[in-house]
């Protein structure tokens, strides 16, 4: 299974950059899900990794293969990656059956395959099979009807999926079984005959291919019927649409059509997948349990999954890492759970999360002893306290480095043959600050905004009702649901949303005492919006 890396991707439309200098390595079966609000790049670079869109420039390589070189002209096309999709309008074939809809992409493929002896694998099986005649009769006599007649569609998708066999050898096992006088031994004996015969005659291997001086022989070939059948089972058995197979999707809900969807991209087995909001015309309950069907599939199948969502919900349950985009630029790149604690910046914090992070002003500067003293919230003195050791002048210093150095690595870039300035300007995140009377940003002048300037980021599960709080409010609204209850907290011309785990009766108006009670208290720097350090907070 492959690594993907994207090395320096830009997707430019005019002066637009949809993809800005984007890189990054998705490393082997990883569950990558891009996320970021509309318009911000996610199914561009989907597009350009799937070989469905050219970008403008920049490198990327599938396993050891290099798919796009913007500089060596090299741009491998979509159905030469060897990767499967799934989009939002996945639209099945209406004409088809579920089994056609499924079993119709495979009939086209040809490729390299070794050449195989399917007589004498088909035998074998039954061979197999037939050493259990006990479990051939229980699985085949459980399928009588009233009238005590074994119903043969049932029988067979039962010995399907009891002896995981194609419904070709399934419908020879069930013709043995009906037969009169039929006996067991003498056939496998007959199986046994033949099968060595084509054992001696073609040279074949344990798993009936064919060798020539000890190499497996390959062909140029399409999937024969038995091994499409076997795929098609496969992948249906994954996501429970075994029953199905010869309805047309009208006669199917929309999360079985969806499965149907989900079967048909995994059924030539594509080491990567990638998906664009697959679950997006599915109502509530649905999207959850399909949720933890990919969930499973990305275990059971061992793919690589990149997946295109704008729901950070989805994107933190599912994703064995999240690569959060803005603009087209990489905001962060981790699991999601450090991404939570440890954003990167103000935006990646009000990004991930439901209910959304509390941002706070602060005003103040580092003491000796490595704390931020900080004036907030119209009146409060606060302490922050790194967890770990915190220089901010260093913490600065390399800002600015950072920064001086970015401008110079753009001039450069500026004086390249070719170069198109960005027009769509990264800008640091304006965060938004909850009051109660909201101000109109567009009429206030700029901030004149310095190094004593700070924000900090509360989630609201760090807001603890304490009565011995050192924050005085008032409850401003409440949401309960039956777990836990969002509420919002007026203090001053504030106001900070936190949680509330069981379910406490809370009454509008009624004062309250809060603490910030948590290590995972986030200080950003308000100039360049960048996460300084993650620590606790004392307030007087
Ligand atoms: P959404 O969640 O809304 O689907 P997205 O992050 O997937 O958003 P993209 O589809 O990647 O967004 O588009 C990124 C930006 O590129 C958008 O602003 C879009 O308008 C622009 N864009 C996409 N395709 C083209 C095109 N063919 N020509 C010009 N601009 C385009």
């Amino acid at each position: 299974m492959p690594e993907i890396k994207l090395e320096h991707i830009n997707k430019r439309w005019g002066k637009f950059y949809a993809v800005d200098d984007l890189s990054m390595t998705i490393r082997d079966n990883a569950f990558v899900t891009l996320l970021g609000p509309s318009g911000c790049g996610k199914t561009t670079t989907l597009r350009m990794i799937a070989g469905l869109e050219t970008p403008t420039s920049g490198k990327i390589t599938i396993g050891d293969k290099v798919v796009f070189d913007s500089s060596m002209g090299i741009n491998i096309p979509a159905n030469k990656r060897k990767v499967g999709f799934l989009f939002q309008n996945y639209a099945l074939w209406p004409n088809m059956t579920v089994y056609q809809n499924i079993s119709f992409g495979l009939t086209n493929i040809k490729e390299e395959m070794p050449k195989i002896d399917f007589e004498a694998k088909t035998n074998s099986d039954l061979v197999r099979i037939l050493k259990t005649p006990d479990e051939v009769r229980k699985v085949v006599e459980e399928c009588r009807d009233k009238n005590d007649k074994i119903d043969e569609k049932r029988a067979v998708l039962k010995l399907i999926d009891a002896f995981t066999i194609s419904q070709y050898t399934a419908k020879t096992l069930f013709s043995y079984h009906i037969e009169k006088g039929f006996d067991t031994k003498s056939k496998i004996a007959d199986l046994e005959a033949k099968i060595k015969e084509s054992k001696e005659k073609n040279n074949l291997d344990s798993e009936f291919r064919y060798l020539d001086k000890g190499k497996v022989v390959t062909e140029n070939r399409k999937m024969n019927k038995e091994e499409i059948d076997l795929a098609v089972r496969r992948v249906s058995r994954i996501v429970k649409i075994g029953m199905f197979m010869d309805r047309y999707p009208a006669e199917l809900s929309g999360g079985q059509q969806q499965r149907v969807a989900i079967a048909r991209t995994l059924a030539p087995e594509p080491s990567v997948l990638f998906m664009d909001e697959p679950l997006s015309n599915l109502d509530a309950k649905l999207r959850l349990e399909m949720r933890y069907e990919l969930q499973r599939l990305h275990v059971e199948t061992g793919s690589t999954f990149v997946y295109v969502t704008h729901d950070q919900m989805e994107a933190m349950t599912l994703a064995s890492e999240i690569c959060l985009i803005n603009n087209g630029v990489l905001q962060q790149y981790q699991p999601p759970l450090e991404v939570y604690k440890k954003p990167a910046n103000l935006f990646v914090a009000d990004f991930v999360g439901n209910p959304s992070i509390n941002f706070i002003d602060g005003v103040g500067g580092q003491n000796d002893d490595g704390s931020v003293s900080l004036d907030i919230l119209n009146g409060y003195k606060a302490k922050f306290i790194p967890s770990n050791s915190l220089d901010l002048g260093k913490w600065r210093k390399e800002r600015d480095e950072f920064e001086g150095k970015k401008l110079l690595e753009l001039k450069a870039k500026s004086k390249e043959k070719g170069y198109v300035e960005k027009g769509n300007k990264d800008e640091v995140f304006k965060y938004h600050i909850q009051k109660v009377v909201e101000e109109d940003d567009s009429l206030s002048e700029d901030p004149v905004i310095t190094d004593r300037d700070f924000v900090l980021g509360v989630r609201p599960e760090c807001l603890v009702v304490d009565e011995n709080g050192k924050l005085e409010g008032e409850i401003y609204g409440a949401m309960p649901t039956g777990m836990e209850s969002t509420i919002k907290v007026r203090i001053g011309d504030y106001l900070l949303t936190g949680v509330i785990f069981g379910d406490l009766a809370i009454r509008i108006g009624s004062k309250v005492r809060l603490n910030i009670n948590s290590d995972r208290i986030m200080l950003f720097d308000r100039k360049s919006g960048k996460i300084i350090a993650t620590g606790s907070l004392e307030i007087s």
